[in-house]
């Protein structure tokens, strides 16, 4: 029998997308093109290495949406929630970010007052520009077309507060410059991880490789969805103007409704008909490396890295295996992989003294082109909805207009919102999606 839905793309918001609607109870078959499930957030096994992640991925409590599809896969307990986030400068010195006795949005005062590596001047600096943020979020109607750095030298932000506490905290997060960075995410970052609540911005990194998160017994329990992999979807199957199924491997399967859950540059090629514009949108690059060392290098579990090209370390197997991250890369993608790697072994070295003593024993090094879009100022009004000019034909992926940058949460919230969409379109509407925490 047909499927009521077909899902393309195994990603996060493919994933989310198919375990809202099977667990509703609708006939879901997700095809996915790779062998493997997660898409950007994947893990897979190389030649003397074992399973990687491609990149350590993180989210914070606030990403609501994502936690709720883990549950839906019975797999929040493979997550670990930390409370300390260590801001390391070269030469080894650990500030930590905590929250103390205050409430939100005080909750930081104690930690914010006693961290070295911001003069007194630059505090004063950014607790002026956290207050703007709260009197401003909801009021001013330009943080979409503005760039962060705009609004921060708007602010009278001095450039060490910048580079040392706004710019380390948002070239991660949204893994773009700030000057190419809508204002409108800043805003979002700080205001929901770090002033809304005070457990929101504890981070949780998985214990497990990525792809371990959606191969769970949860999809045993749902036999209305079927997962296919090595399904690379050729086109959709349109006639009078309707979405009617796909093309995959040179076969026609049918479905009541379509949902593309494939990044920007994969969806406008498959339904033309669809005529979807993704020419505003452009990928930003992340690298990660990965290092095996003969002893322990360090007992922090992760740190953000200031002042140098690295930007964060998530430490493994006790302190041998750490995975290391660069936002925004692009500078990196041109150098061979020994640069990279000498590169990044120096500057590790400069904030783990326990790196100089160890031998490395093997590296990788994955460098992602297209790991997100540019979150640009102007970019929000080119996101599309969910629907589609195409009947039955639905849009998903964390490029849609989510209310969220491209992240896993931003991937989960377009999958329930996807959802919700073709539970309409089925006669059945029903809610999926989460509101944020405030
Ligand atoms: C290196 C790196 C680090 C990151 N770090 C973080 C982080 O720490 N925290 C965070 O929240 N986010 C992070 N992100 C971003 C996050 O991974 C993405 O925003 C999210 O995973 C996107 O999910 P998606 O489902 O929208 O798209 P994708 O993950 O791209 O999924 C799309 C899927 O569609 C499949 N597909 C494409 N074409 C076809 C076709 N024709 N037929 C069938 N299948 C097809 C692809 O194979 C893929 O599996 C990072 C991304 C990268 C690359």
């Amino acid at each position: 029998m047909a499927a009521d839905v077909i899902v393309i793309g195994g990603g996060v918001a493919g994933l989310a997308a198919t375990a809202a609607l099977g667990r509703a109870g609708w006939r879901v078959e997700l095809l996915e093109a790779r062998p493997h499930l997660g898409g950007r957030a994947t893990s897979y096994a190389l030649p003397n290495s074992g399973v990687i992640d491609n990149c350590q991925h993180i989210l914070l409590r606030c990403c609501v949406n994502l936690l709720d599809f883990y549950e839906r896969m019975g797999v929040t307990d493979r997550v670990e929630f930390g409370k300390d986030i260590p801001f390391v400068e070269p030469g080894g010195r650990v500030s930590h970010f905590q929250r103390g006795a205050l409430p939100a949005p005080l909750h930081f005062t104690e930690s914010f007052l006693r961290m070295s590596f911001l003069s007194w001047a630059d505090k004063v600096c950014v607790a002026r520009g956290f207050l703007a943020i709260l009197w401003e979020r909801g009021r001013r109607e330009d943080l979409e077309e503005i760039s962060m750095l705009d609004w921060l030298r708007e602010k009278g932000q001095s450039p060490s507060a910048i580079e040392r506490f706004w710019r380390q905290v948002l070239v991660s997060a949204i893994n773009e410059e700030l000057d190419r960075m809508a204002a409108i995410h800043g805003f979002q970052v700080f205001w929901l991880g770090f002033l809304a609540s005070s457990t929101s911005y504890e981070m949780g990194v998985p214990t497990v490789p990525l792809g371990e998160l959606y191969t769970s017994g949860a999809w045993d329990k749902m036999p209305n969805v079927s997962i296919r992999l090595r399904q690379p979807v050729e086109r959709v199957l349109v006639s009078d103007g309707v979405a009617r199924g796909v093309v995959v491997n040179g076969e026609e399967r049918a479905a009541k409704v379509v949902v593309s859950a494939v990044p920007f540059e994969k969806a406008a090629a498959l339904a033309p008909e669809a005529g979807i514009d993704v020419s505003a949108f452009t990928h930003s690059s992340i690298t990660g490396i990965h290092f095996w060392f003969d002893r322990p290098v360090t007992a922090l579990p992760y740190g953000t890295l200031l002042d140098r090209n690295l930007q964060w370390f998530f430490s493994k197997d006790g302190g041998r295996y750490l995975q290391l991250v660069v936002s925004a890369s692009k500078p990196w993608l041109k150098l061979p992989r020994q640069e990279v790697i000498d590169l990044a072994l120096a500057e590790l070295a400069e904030y783990l003294p326990g790196v100089r003593a160890a031998r490395l024993e093997n590296a990788q090094v994955v460098k992602e082109a297209r790991a997100t879009y540019s979150a640009l100022p102007g970019l929000g009004k080119h996101r599309p909805g969910n629907r589609t000019k195409l009947g039955n034909f639905v849009l998903a992926g964390d490029w849609t207009r989510t209310g969220w940058p491209s992240t896993m949460e931003g991937a989960a919230r377009s999958g329930y919102m996807a959802a919700e969409v073709v539970t309409e379109m089925l006669g059945k509407p029903e809610r999926f999606l989460l509101p944020d925490i405030a």
